[in-house]
């Protein structure tokens, strides 16, 4: 038998990693550490059980979108939901990327727009960010206007990095790109501003956001676009017919319904941020960024990967991006419960403790 090859340009890619280790503090995917209300789960539950299964969900999740759109003050023919914000991304790829297209990243940022591009044949280019990881305007204009990408990419909050980019910024971007701008705002209620101002039928920008963050939710898939309607129509012919599950389209219905609970853990979590940053600042051989997300990167120079094994061996997780172009010796950690944050605090003083011995 031969094996059937996959596509040429497919066989230099790995998958996606983001290690798993079984530990009793674990700050390293950017999740809420608090469940969803029980409220939310009954709710979504009768919702549920009310639901024909035996037919195919409604295609167009008509009550999702009306209940997101009302919630942002939108028109609801902006609003596109899928199934987590990486769908939103591969759907915007797969209809304004592919083969002969460019996307832009920059550099360093989340991994998964340079991967999901080249998945759809999109090619990727990338310009860099300033030492505190902010985008530098004359730069991303005078990149943007000679290689003219497709799709501009631009995350704010940034992961893995937290800087929020200023409205000013983005509008910029926006202005000197003839492509899509796409802004990735899966921390965005943890920021003191957003992009979603800027959405307008004449502006070719596109928000991005999910449940799995904000909203407690990542073990459902639930992300959206809010977007001109003229780009919503073409994602909707793009994306696979009933792709949007009724028991997904109940939850991120029924979970608007619980903004207050929502607000309350975000505030509970910036609180936590901004308490885990002074405590960090106050470490020596330690360099911290300020976040707008909830997640905070940290450097500790010289040894990064010795100080995440050490955490490890404590039984905390954190995210390692010591080896990463841009981040060299960083680790990034998520906001956790005050417990938790400060088990992390105190192990960390611990490891750098030693190391500074040894
Ligand atoms: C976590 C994350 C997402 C979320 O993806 P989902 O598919 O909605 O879970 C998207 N973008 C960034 C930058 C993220 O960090």
């Amino acid at each position: 038998m031969t094996r059937p090859e996959p596509r040429g340009d497919l066989r230099s890619l790995s998958g996606y990693h983001s290690p798993q280790l079984d530990v009793d503090v674990r700050l390293n995917t950017n999740e809420s550490p608090f469940a969803p209300p029980a409220e939310f789960v009954d709710a979504w539950l009768a919702g549920l059980r009310a639901a024909a299964l035996h037919r195919y969900p409604d295609r167009a999740a008509t009550d999702l979108r009306a209940a997101i759109a009302s919630r942002l003050g939108q028109p609801i023919e902006r609003v596109f939901p899928a199934n987590g914000s990486n769908e939103v991304l591969q759907t915007l790829l797969l209809t304004y990327g592919g083969p002969g297209r460019r996307a832009l990243v920059f550099e360093p940022t989340y991994a998964l727009h340079a991967h999901i591009a080249r998945i759809t044949g999109t090619e990727v280019i990338t310009a860099h960010r300033n030492d505190d990881f902010a985008i530098d305007v004359g730069h991303a204009v005078d990149v943007i206007g000679r290689e003219q990408p497709d799709v501009v990419f631009v995350c704010s909050p940034n992961n893995p990095s937290g800087t929020v980019e200023p409205l000013a910024v983005v509008e910029a971007i926006s202005d000197a790109a003839d492509g899509l701008v796409v802004v990735d705002e899966a921390y965005g209620e943890f920021a003191p501003e957003s992009s979603l101002a800027l959405v307008d039928d004449d502006r070719s920008l596109v928000v991005s956001r999910t449940y799995s963050k904000v909203w407690s939710l990542a073990g459902l898939r639930l992300g959206f676009a809010v977007a001109p309607s003229w780009i919503v129509a073409e994602l909707d012919k793009v994306v696979l017919p009933y792709h949007l599950d009724a028991a997904t389209q109940i939850a991120g219905r029924v979970a608007l319904d619980f903004v207050d609970e929502m607000e309350g853990r975000v505030r509970y979590l910036i609180e936590e941020r901004e308490r885990l940053i002074a405590a960090l600042r106050e470490q020596s051989g330690v360099e911290v960024f300020s976040s707008g997300a909830n997640f905070v990167l940290f450097r500790c120079v010289g040894r990064g990967h010795a100080v995440w094994d050490s955490l490890v061996a404590l039984g905390i997780l954190v995210r390692d991006f010591s080896s990463w172009p841009g981040v060299e010796d960083c680790l990034r950690v998520t906001i956790g419960t005050r417990e938790e944050n400060d088990q992390f605090l105190s192990s960390l003083a611990a490891v750098l403790r030693e190391s500074e011995g040894s």
